[in-house]
């Protein structure tokens, strides 16, 4: 893993859940709200507990185990904001 994922990041789902397998999900790109530790976090795809996992929130309640994340960069800001500059004709 490179840098750490921290809130603000621009992030693609690069790993598959452990429970799954397959490539559900891979591909998902996302801006990381929060990151936090969780020891009982349930699992959308199973809805059982993966144990004491790092998960980069996408909203409150709904996030991706860093593990499974790509960090993109540059950062989404400066790839996706366009300046009133740039758009003038
Ligand atoms: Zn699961």
């Amino acid at each position: 893993m490179s840098a750490r994922i921290k809130a603000g990041d621009l992030v693609m789902v690069v790993k598959p859940a452990v429970c799954i397998g397959g490539a559900l999900g891979i591909g998902y790109v996302y801006q990381v709200l929060d990151v936090i530790t969780h020891d009982r976090a349930v699992c959308v795809h199973c809805g059982r507990s993966h144990g004491h996992v790092e998960i980069a929130l996408e909203k409150e309640d709904l996030g991706v185990e860093t593990w499974r994340l790509q960090r993109l960069d540059p950062p989404a800001e400066s790839v996706t904001r366009v300046t009133k500059e740039e758009i003038k004709a």
